[in-house]
């Protein structure tokens, strides 16, 4: 019997593995907030087919009733793409079900619309949550339990093997097709990562380069006005030459501290307060603010000390307050909070405005070196901002809504009470 039973069982594991790997190989799998309107109508067909192989293949009959993993690629594409594939999936294998027929057949088309509803249910938790598998476990738990209880109900009772061993293989394929699919999401993740930043790092180092390039002219400029300017009796000369020579000194700045950021040095990290680093900053930026209409709310929750350097922290911070006001027409609120990191040992700096927002596409291309939408822009900003946090052992991390607004959340580590 159980043999019986591992044949078809093997089948259908085999077939949705193929389907999942050829599926990722042309379109691979990423994060469902990436997937466009087109991918998700070919999601839903794609998972389909997949149940529908499943019932061709069932791994037992008895009479009317037949059980198969059909619910399998339904949960997983409604997890994964969302309502639409959802749905099309759903609707594929009540049509498949009516059609086979049968007395049944409507606890086929109930049980597939259970799973359907609940992983539409699970589907936000399980796309916000880090750990993965928490929601997939919710997920599958339920749907088995509401599935043994619906057949429990409504079909004669069946042989009593039968339970343990259907079920027990269910979640097996479960499982395995779950796991499989989140270890391919992950590797297109860090595929996409790596790509990022190789492109970086060598638009970084032309752009050091450049700098350093520049650095040698405008040192002899600088020498040969200091030279002019003290010889001279020109009014006008003698007038303008400091003037030169600060705006001289500022460009120099400017790209020493370029400089700096591709080639961070950790010496002058110190033990900073970054209570007063954001306090400052919100301050500086509020000038700015004003001049736009916009208005900067600071909330601190908690007194925070991080390893790192202030000066650098409050650049960073700046370019991502000033995108925020950038962000704005006409009026606006620009909320920035202090607060305890979701991870423990953690602390976040949370800045959310009610600006523009971004779409998929604009979100993965922030950062990118010379990414900019405005026409005054450099395209920098975010670059530099990324990298300062990386120093310090931090990450930013973007959510945006079009027309609603954005929210970068930087995340730090707390230093350690004593030393390091
Ligand atoms: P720049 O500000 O010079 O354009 P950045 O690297 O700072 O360069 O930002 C790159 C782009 O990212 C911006 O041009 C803008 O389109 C987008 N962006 C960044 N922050 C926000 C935000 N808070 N809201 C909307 N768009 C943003
Ligand atoms: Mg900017």
């Amino acid at each position: 019997m159980m043999l019986e039973m591992a044949r078809p069982l093997l089948v259908n594991i085999a077939m949705l593995f193929s389907v999942l790997f050829i599926w990722n190989m042309v379109m691979p799998f990423t994060r469902a907030s990436s997937i466009d309107l087109k991918e998700k109508f070919i999601y839903g067909v794609i998972s389909s087919l997949m149940a529908l192989l499943c019932m061709l293949f069932p791994l037992e009959k008895f009479g009317d009733t037949v059980f198969d993993l059909r619910v399998v690629p339904l949960i997983l594409v409604t997890l994964y793409g969302g309502k639409l594939p959802g749905f099309l999936c759903t609707l594929t294998i009540t049509t498949g079900r009516l059609w086979m027929g049968g007395e049944n057949a409507w606890v086929g088309v109930v049980i597939a619309i259970v799973g359907f509803v609940i992983a539409i249910g699970f589907g936000p938790y399980f796309r916000k949550s880090i750990r993965k598998w928490k929601g997939i476990l919710f997920t599958g738990g339920i749907f088995v339990f509401s599935y043994i209880a619906i057949i429990v109900v409504f079909l004669d009772p069946l042989q009593p093997y039968f339970y343990p061993i259907y079920f027990a293989a269910f979640m097996i394929a479960y499982f395995i097709i779950f796991y499989l699919t989140e270890r391919l999401v992950m590797i297109n993740i860090q595929l996409q990562e790596t790509v990022y930043l190789e492109k970086l790092s060598v638009a970084g180092k032309m752009a050091a380069a450049i700098a350093h390039e520049i650095r040698n002219p405008l040192t002899t400029v600088k020498g040969l006005l200091q030279f002019i300017s003290s010889e001279t009796e020109d009014v006008k000369v003698k007038n303008y030459a400091p003037l030169m020579l600060e705006e001289i000194e500022r460009t120099n700045k400017i790209i020493t501290d370029y400089l700096m950021l591709i080639k961070p040095t950790k010496n002058d990290y110190d033990q900073v307060n970054l209570n007063k680093v954001v306090k400052d900053t919100t301050a500086l930026t509020e000038v700015l603010a004003s001049y736009y209409d916009v208005k900067i709310q600071y909330d601190e929750k908690g007194e925070f000390q991080i390893w790192g350097n202030s000066q650098q922290l409050k650049q960073s911070f700046i370019n991502l307050i000033k995108n925020a006001i950038e962000s704005i027409e006409g009026e606006g609120l620009i909320l920035v909070t202090l607060q305890n990191g979701t991870k423990k040992g953690t602390v976040d700096i949370v800045i959310r405005d009610n600006g523009a927002g971004m779409s998929e596409e604009q979100l993965e291309k922030i950062g990118l070196p010379f990414y900019t939408t405005k026409s005054k822009g450099t395209g920098l900003g975010t670059m530099i901002t990324n990298r300062l946090i990386q120093n310090v052992g931090g990450r930013v991390h973007y959510t945006s809504t079009q027309g609603i607004g954005t929210t970068v959340t930087v995340t730090l580590p707390i230093t350690k009470k004593e030393g390091e």
